[in-house]
C-alpha cells in the first residue's frame, strides 16, 4: 500500500486511474536523421491530423459561439497547408537533414517574426497564429495531448500544478479528481475542482511520482489522502465514505426548489461563481438562484489574441440567456498576478499580484476596456446582466470605470444596438483600502461583492498561491471578519447590498458568523448551493452572534 499526504482542497472521495497532464514545454532538440522519407511520412501524418482536429474545432464553433471563432480556425487549417510554410519546413528537411519536429518549429519561427515585422497592425497579430498553429503540428508529431486526456474512461488528473489557461483546455468530462505537486487552496486547480464538484488535494511535492500513471488511485479532497493499492480495510473505510457521499448526494436533492430563507424569514441570495459558459449547467442543475461571479477571463486565457466584441459578446449573452432572468454578475477581465496571458506583452514584474492587474490593466487599456463594455451591454439586452469591477482601491477608479460605461451606452444608442440602460454596477471588495473607503465607494454603486481569497491575500499579508503559510494563511482571522463587517455595515448606510464571492463563502462554519454581519448574498461554486442551503434553512438569524469577530 503506498499512502500519500496532501491538503485537500476539494471534498469529496473518488478513485481512478492516476494520468499525467501533457505539456508541451516548447523545447525541440535538433538530431540528425538518416531516414529523411520517415520525417517526411511523419510530417504528413501530424499536418493530417492537425486539419482534422481544426476543422472539428471550427465545427464546434460554430456550433456554440457563432462564426467568427470558427473562421479562425479555418484559416488556422489552412496555413497547416500553406505552400510557402510546408515548402520552408520540406526545404529544412533536405538541406539540414534535421528532424522534422526541429524543421516546422524552426519555420514556425521564422514565418511569425515575417508577420510580426510587418507595419500592418492585423498582419502582426497573425504571428500569435503561425505559433498556435506550429505548436499544433509540434504536438501531434511528438504524440502530445496537450491539455487534453488521451483516455478512454475517466482519470484522476496529477500535475505539478496547472496555470489557468492551461485548466480551460481541460477536456472535463474525463476528470474524477486533481492531485497537484504544488498549488494551493485558493490556486485555480482547486477553484475548478469545487466548481465541478469533485475532490482535489494539493501540496503533495515530491511525493507524486511519474511511476504512478495509470495506476488506481484513491483520494479524499476532506483529508488530503491518497492511496495507491489499498489493503483490505483501507478500501472497506473508502467505500464506506462513498456510500455516505451519495447518500449525501440524494438527500441535497431534496433541497432543490426550496427557498434560501432561515427559520426566522431571512432571505439569502444564493448564487455561483463560475468560470466559462460551461458552467451553466452544474448552475442550473444545483438550482442556482444566480451567478454571482462569472470570471471573465477565460476568454482572454484561452485564446492566442485578444478576444473580439463579438466572440465576448457571444459568450455573455449565451450565459445571460440561459438563466432566464436571474441575476448574472459578470466581472471585468482580472489579469496580470498568476493569470498571465502573453499577448497582453505585460511587463515582468517583481511582485505582480501587487501590480497591473484587473482593473488597473483596463483603465490603462480603454480600447481593450470598451471592447469588453461594449460585449457587456449589448449582452444585458438578453437577460439580467450586472457588471463587477476587480481590484478597486480608489473613489477615482471608479468614477473612470463609470464613465466608460456612460461613453459605451452613448455609443450604443447611437448605433441602434439595445441595451438595457438599468444595468447594474457593482465592485468588488477585496483591498484593505476599499474596506477603508467602502461608505464613499458605496454611494457610487449597486452593490458589493467581497473577494475574501485577495481580501485575505492583502490584509495578512499572505500570498494566495503559497502553500507554506499554513496557520498564517487565516481566512477566519478577526481581521478578515472584522472587514466584512465594515464593509457591510458601509453598504446597508449607503442603501446596497453586500455579497461575499470569495471562497470563504461556502465555509459552512462561518455561516452564523455572516448572518450576524448581515451578508445579503452568498456566491459559491455549484456543488455548495445545496448543502449551504439545507444550513441556512436551519439557522435562526438573530440568534447568530459576532463572536468570532473577538
Ligand atoms: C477573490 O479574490 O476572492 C475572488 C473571488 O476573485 P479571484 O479569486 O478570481 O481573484
Ligand atoms: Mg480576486
Amino acid at each position: 500500500m503506498i499512502l500519500l499526504q496532501g491538503k485537500g482542497v476539494s471534498r469529496g472521495v473518488t478513485s481512478g486511474p492516476l494520468y499525467f497532464f501533457q505539456r508541451n514545454t516548447g523545447e525541440i532538440v535538433r538530431n540528425t536523421v538518416e531516414d529523411l522519407e520517415n520525417e517526411k511520412a511523419r510530417f504528413e501524418r501530424a499536418q493530417a491530423q492537425s486539419v482534422k482536429q481544426l476543422k472539428a474545432l471550427a465545427e464546434k464553433c460554430r456550433a456554440e459561439s457563432g462564426d467568427e471563432s470558427a473562421v479562425l480556425f479555418e484559416a488556422h487549417a489552412m496555413f497547416v497547408e500553406d505552400e510557402d510554410y510546408v515548402g520552408s519546413i520540406l526545404t529544412t528537411l533536405e538541406e539540414e537533414r534535421c528532424n522534422v519536429e526541429y524543421a516546422a518549429w524552426q519555420a514556425g519561427e521564422q514565418f511569425a517574426a515575417m508577420f510580426a515585422a510587418m507595419d500592418d497592425e492585423y498582419m502582426q497579430a497573425r504571428a500569435a497564429d503561425i505559433k498556435d498553429v506550429t505548436r499544433r503540428i509540434l504536438n501531434n508529431l511528438m504524440g502530445i495531448v496537450e491539455g487534453g486526456i488521451d483516455s478512454e474512461e475517466p482519470v484522476i488528473l496529477a500535475a505539478d500544478d496547472l496555470a489557468p489557461s492551461e485548466t480551460l483546455q481541460l477536456d472535463k468530462s474525463k476528470i474524477l479528481g486533481f492531485i497537484t505537486q504544488g498549488g494551493s487552496g485558493n490556486s485555480h486547480t482547486a477553484i475548478l475542482a469545487r466548481t465541478m464538484g469533485i475532490p482535489a488535494i494539493c501540496g503533495l511535492g515530491d511525493a507524486l511520482k511519474q511511476d504512478y500513471e495509470g495506476r488506481t488511485a484513491y483520494i479524499d479532497g476532506e483529508t488530503g489522502k491518497i492511496c495507491l493499492e489499498p489493503d483490505e480495510l483501507t478500501l472497506q473505510s473508502f467505500r464506506d465514505k462513498l456510500a455516505k457521499q451519495e447518500q449525501m448526494r440524494e438527500l441535497m436533492q431534496t433541497m432543490k426548489g426550496q427557498e434560501d430563507v432561515t427559520l426566522d424569514g431571512r432571505h439569502i441570495k444564493l448564487y455561483c461563481n463560475i468560470g466559462s459558459p460551461e458552467d451553466v449547467g452544474a448552475v442550473l442543475a444545483n438550482d442556482g438562484q444566480g451567478i454571482g461571479l462569472f470570471r471573465s477571463e477565460f476568454l482572454y486565457l484561452a485564446a492566442s489574441d485578444y478576444p473580439t466584441e463579438e466572440e465576448q459578446f457571444q459568450a455573455y449573452k449565451t450565459v445571460a440567456a440561459a438563466m432566464n432572468g436571474k441575476r448574472v454578475i459578470i466581472r471585468t477581465l482580472d489579469i496580470g498576478a498568476d493569470k498571465q496571458v502573453d499577448y497582453f506583452n505585460l511587463t515582468k514584474e517583481e511582485n505582480p499580484a501587487m501590480g497591473l492587474r484587473a482593473i488597473r490593466i483596463c483603465l490603462n487599456r480603454p480600447e481593450v476596456f470598451r471592447t469588453q463594455l461594449r460585449a457587456l451591454y449589448r449582452a444585458s439586452a438578453y437577460g439580467k446582466v450586472a457588471i463587477m469591477f476587480p481590484m478597486i482601491t480608489s473613489v477615482w477608479e471608479v468614477k473612470e470605470c463609470k464613465r466608460a460605461c456612460n461613453s459605451v451606452m452613448a455609443e450604443l444608442t447611437k448605433e441602434g444596438i439595445p441595451f438595457n440602460p438599468e444595468t447594474e454596477i457593482g465592485i468588488m471588495i477585496e483591498t484593505p483600502a476599499s474596506i477603508f473607503m467602502a461608505h464613499d465607494l458605496a454611494k457610487l454603486v449597486d452593490f458589493f461583492s467581497v473577494g475574501t481569497n485577495d481580501l485575505t491575500q492583502y490584509t495578512l499579508a499572505c500570498d494566495r498561491q503559497c502553500n507554506d503559510l499554513g496557520k498564517f494563511f487565516d481566512p477566519h482571522h478577526p481581521a478578515i471578519l472584522r472587514a466584512l463587517k465594515m464593509a457591510a455595515d458601509a453598504a446597508h448606510a449607503e442603501g446596497i447590498w453586500i455579497g461575499i464571492c470569495g471562497e470563504l463563502g461556502a465555509d459552512l462554519s462561518l455561516l452564523p458568523t455572516f448572518l450576524a454581519i448581515g451578508i445579503d448574498e452568498l456566491s459559491v461554486s455549484p456543488a455548495s448551493v445545496l448543502p449551504l442551503r439545507a444550513a441556512i434553512r436551519k439557522s435562526i438569524a438573530q440568534n447568530c452572534t459576532l463572536e468570532m469577530l473577538e
